[in-house]
């Protein structure tokens, strides 16, 4: 990062955190109606925070494992050096002092429907009056993929702190390898942009190096002219990119990748990001109607579409919108809205509209960016991307990487602070 962009982007962080000072004013429950919020990521934690904010006198409780939110949005700049995992770190602090919710430092076993209440990892038994379930996604890892040897970095934190020390530690003219997962996955362009970033760190850093992509998708699936020019011009005799590659197994202790079409390869740094589904809860919660995986709901309120009173927002979602945070907090309020009219015996809004928006970097100075904006389509019940909407860049620029930072900040700022 450039110092005008770190500059900027530590001191918008540095205001979300002064805002963790406020006194704490209503952290005790109130006596208004209770609303559980299962997982504080892009769309538990945005939807926690607006529903106090727009209906103070609800009684809101955030349960989330971790004491503080390691961002995957940016987490691929972690990669290269250019921010630290701190710099993309959030507290809850704000979400309890200055708005009231009551954050829960544990993790939801098991749902119960029926008597509507939630179990706690500690055992604890909390009841509610409406739940919204925002666990983001599992993976499915295939045969002989081990997690904690061969890193998806597909979330931040430890993960992504794995996949960087063994990229520090790849020699010069190594081969890392990467796998994309057949779609729907976690950031569309998310991938592409990974390897990007990493043949860039290569390049100056490993002279010599390669960066084999294997994608499990027809072709790149979003942005192509620009991922594609990245790869076959700006990484050129560096990237080597395939496509509807079937990832079969892999040797986790000695780097193998075995795939249906294509001869084994033997990795310095294997990065496999497994194909994915929405988070365990739903699973075990008896929720995932669509395709098997993700978690069918009513486009106007969230609700699911198998029990009553619970909401699913975020990447587990089924409604067909991207799984990304920027529409992942669109959604969170989406369903925070009606969440309250349903408390306050109303009904949902009838003309929903949310937009999803990845900025990628494609090297150390340079970005992209994708837009898509959705609205309730009554004909289909469902969401459905507007046409003409959204559109991307024309090309990676300069001023598209200055951009990416006042984006993110001001998404982390709206969920965090
Ligand atoms: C490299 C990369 C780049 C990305 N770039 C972009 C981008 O440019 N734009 C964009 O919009 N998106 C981007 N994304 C995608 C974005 O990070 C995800 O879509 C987003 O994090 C989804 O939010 P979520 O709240 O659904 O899930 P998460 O952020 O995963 O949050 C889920 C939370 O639920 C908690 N949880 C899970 N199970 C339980 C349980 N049983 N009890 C309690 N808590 C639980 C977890 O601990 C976690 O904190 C990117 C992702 C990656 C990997």
């Amino acid at each position: 990062m450039n110092t005008s962009s770190r500059r900027n982007f530590l001191k918008a962080l540095g205001g979300a955190t002064a805002l963790a000072s406020f006194p704490a004013i209503l952290n005790a429950a109130t006596s208004g109606p209770r609303v559980i919020v299962v997982g504080g990521g892009f769309a538990g934690a945005t939807a926690a925070k607006y529903l106090k904010h727009w209906s103070p006198n609800l009684n809101v409780t955030l349960i989330e494992p971790n004491a503080k939110y390691q961002s995957p949005i940016m987490s691929n700049l972690v990669l290269n050096g250019q921010l630290s995992l701190e710099e993309i770190t959030f507290s809850y602090d704000t979400l309890a002092q200055k708005y009231g919710v009551n954050v829960i430092t544990d993790w939801v076993s098991e749902v119960d429907g029926d008597s509507k209440t939630v179990t706690l990892g500690s055992g604890d038994e909390l009841e509610y009056d409406r739940l919204i379930l925002a666990p983001g996604i599992t993976f499915n890892p295939v045969e002989g993929h081990d997690l904690d040897i061969v890193p998806h970095a597909w979330q931040s934190g430890k993960q992504v702190t794995m996949l960087k020390h063994q990229l520090e530690a790849m020699p010069a003219g190594g081969t890392f390898v990467m796998s994309i997962p057949p779609k729907p996955y976690r950031c569309p362009p998310g991938p592409y942009e990974r390897a990007c970033v990493i043949a860039d760190y290569l390049k100056t850093n490993k002279p010599g190096s390669k960066v084999i992509v294997l994608d499990g998708n027809e072709d790149i699936i979003v942005e192509k002219e620009i991922f594609g020019h990245a790869f076959d011009v700006t990484y050129a005799g560096i990237v080597e990119y395939h496509k509807e590659v079937e990832i079969t197994g892999v040797d986790s202790d000695k780097l193998i990748v075995s795939t249906k079409t294509m001869a084994d390869i033997t990795a310095d740094v294997l990065n496999i990001i497994p194909e994915q589904s929405a988070g365990a809860i739903i699973k075990s919660s008896g929720l995932i109607t669509v395709a098997d995986r993700w978690a069918g709901v009513n486009p106007l309120s969230y609700e699911s579409t198998k029990v009553n009173n619970i909401h699913i927002i975020g990447d587990s979602q089924g409604t067909g919108q991207p799984k990304a945070g920027h529409i992942a907090n669109a959604e969170a309020k989406v369903c925070a809205d009606a969440v309250i009219r349903l408390l306050n015996g109303g009904e949902p809004y009838t003309a929903p509209m949310t937009n999803s928006a990845c900025y990628s970097p494609v090297s150390a100075d340079t970005a992209t960016w994708l837009t898509a904006v959705y609205g309730y389509d009554s004909a289909t019940d469902s969401m459905q991307k507007i046409a003409g909407s959204g559109g991307s860049a024309p090309e990676a620029s300069n001023n598209n990487y200055e951009e990416m930072f006042v984006w993110s900040n001001s998404l982390f700022g709206d969920v965090f602070s």
